[in-house]
């Protein structure tokens, strides 16, 4: 019982989806590159800091997303091989299977509700 794998039938969909949300997201990055006043060619490269503060907010802004993206594409890309390797829905630390309605919610979660609470408490 504590080592069931899920059927593929269950992790198929579940790759499927993840596959399209990580190109998505992937795209997304490649499209905030583009945006970032920084990046733009015609940018005059010795203008000081704090000169153009739109550009700066902008910059600040795209970078804050682009943390959040990259972080999402990691989640995605770990459970994908937990997927292949057959350790998806079980907690990375206790090793027990995580709630199915958690991993509906969540289907990049890595830990069970209680050890994700009791990482949160430290
Ligand atoms: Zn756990």
């Amino acid at each position: 019982m504590s080592f069931k794998r899920y059927p593929s039938k269950v992790l198929q969909p579940l790759k499927e989806y993840l596959q399209a949300e990580e190109e998505e997201l992937t795209k997304q990055l490649a499209e905030l590159e583009s945006g970032d006043p920084y990046n733009e060619p015609g940018r005059i490269s010795d203008n000081e800091a704090g000169d153009d503060s739109y550009e700066n907010n902008e910059h600040d802004k795209i970078t804050a997303l682009k943390k959040q993206i990259i972080k999402s594409l990691e989640e995605i890309k770990r459970t994908l091989q937990r997927i292949d390797d057959g350790s998806y829905g079980f907690c990375r630390r206790c090793g027990k299977m995580i709630n199915t309605d958690r991993l509906a919610i969540r289907p990049t979660a890595e830990l069970c509700i209680d050890c994700e609470r009791q990482l949160e408490k430290k």
